[in-house]
């Protein structure tokens, strides 16, 4: 098969599709890679790489979507790509279409097989090709709070870890799953207190087996959030009730209580956010101030460490991205169901029951 990969086009986005690493199993599987000159410079991902690996380097995007049987992305296709493609083309990628009619129906228009990485399940439950950007999301949720705890960023000028005779900070990490386990293993390491809160006891247990005196854990109620909320110097929100909104478990009045110079990091923000005053910011400017406290709520926090984020995508999508082009997409689908489930758009048909319940296609 011939598998493309053009550079990424969305706004500040400088991850890549596939790895030199990946291009190197594709070919040794048989496969061409056509990969757009420049698609992985921005992080260090050189032409000169790609080739030593096998890929054949094309100038423009065009030429990638005009050869190419599948395209790997990492980003749901912008309007110019989506005009790209072709009846019968298969896309690999993030697509996210349940609140975007426009890309949907282009989609639909273009008569592709469109397989989207987060709708794609496990044996063990759970979405793996999400999962890794999860495990970013949660560690670089304990960075970001730790340097919006420092005085020039707004914060109230505390060391997370503190020092020897100065106590450390106390963080709350609302939400046990992958964001707040990530989160979890990063504030410990670096000495702070700890508190998780969840609803799912399972979940605090594993984090218990793991992390043992070294963290607390409590049931999600409104008092124990209440109390822990205003207790806290950093509070991350790493909630999700899966195909709905974010609950909004930390209300204004509890913002306004909280220490002057606290942090928030709502991580959950791309579901809506958990905190009654967050909003969706950016990279370039991503905080603001409620009540004195700091709000970071960055909704493409991996963005920032695009590199890490690129290789960690590809150890989730390489395994699947194989099965397609070794087996084309019929078979591969046929033969394994939690890949099947990322089948989100076929030959001009929306094929994702959630997606066109929530579009109002027939599925
Ligand atoms: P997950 O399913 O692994 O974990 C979510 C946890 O929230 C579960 O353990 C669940 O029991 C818990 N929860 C649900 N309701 C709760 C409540 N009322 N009180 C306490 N806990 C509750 O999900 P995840 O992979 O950790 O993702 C968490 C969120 O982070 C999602 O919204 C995800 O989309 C988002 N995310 C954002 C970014 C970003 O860049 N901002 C990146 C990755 C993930």
């Amino acid at each position: 098969m011939l598998i493309g990969c053009p550079k990424e086009i969305k706004n500040h986005e400088y991850r890549v599709g596939l790895t030199p690493t990946s291009v190197r199993e594709f070919c040794a599987h048989g496969h061409q890679v056509l990969v757009q000159a420049g698609a992985g410079a921005a992080i260090g991902l050189e032409d000169a790489q790609y080739q030593a690996a096998g890929a054949q380097m094309v100038a423009d995007a065009a030429e990638v979507f005009a050869r190419a049987d599948m395209i790997v992305k990492v980003k749901e296709p912008q309007p110019q790509e989506c005009a790209m493609l072709r009846p019968g083309q298969l896309l690999y990628t993030y697509l996210h279409l349940a609140p975007d009619p426009e890309q949907t129906a282009a989609l639909v228009k273009s008569g592709a097989i469109c397989i989207a990485y987060e709708t794609i399940t496990g044996p063990g439950g759970g979405l793996p090709l999400l999962a890794p950007m999860s495990e970013v999301a949660g560690r670089m949720s304990i960075q970001a709070g730790a340097a919006h705890l420092e005085k020039s960023k707004g914060g109230m000028g505390v060391l997370l870890g503190g020092v020897p005779g100065v106590e450390s900070a106390q963080v709350l990490i609302i939400g046990a799953g992958v964001v707040g386990t990530h989160a979890t293993q990063m504030a410990v390491g670096l000495g702070a207190r700890v508190t998780v809160v969840d609803k799912n006891v399972e979940r605090l247990r594993q984090l218990d087996l793991v992390f043992g005196n070294r963290i607390k854990t409590l049931y999600s109620t409104t008092q124990a959030l209440e109390e822990q909320v205003l207790a806290a110097d950093l509070v991350i929100g790493g909630v999700l009730i899966p195909g709905a909104a974010a609950p909004k478990l930390v209300t204004r009045a509890m913002v306004r209580g909280m220490k002057k110079g606290a942090v928030v990091v709502d991580v959950a923000i791309d579901q809506g956010g958990c905190f009654e005053t967050s909003r969706a910011t950016t990279h370039a400017e991503p905080t603001y101030v409620v009540d004195g406290v700091v709000h970071y709520c960055v909704a493409n926090m991996p963005g920032a460490v695009a590199r890490t984020s690129t290789f960690a995508l590809n150890n989730a999508t390489l395994g699947h991205g194989l099965a397609l082009a070794d087996k084309g997409w019929r078979q591969a689908l046929r033969d394994d169901v939690h890949l099947k489930a990322g089948l989100n758009v076929c030959q001009g048909h929306v094929t994702y029951a959630a997606v066109a319940r929530a579009l109002g296609y027939t599925a």
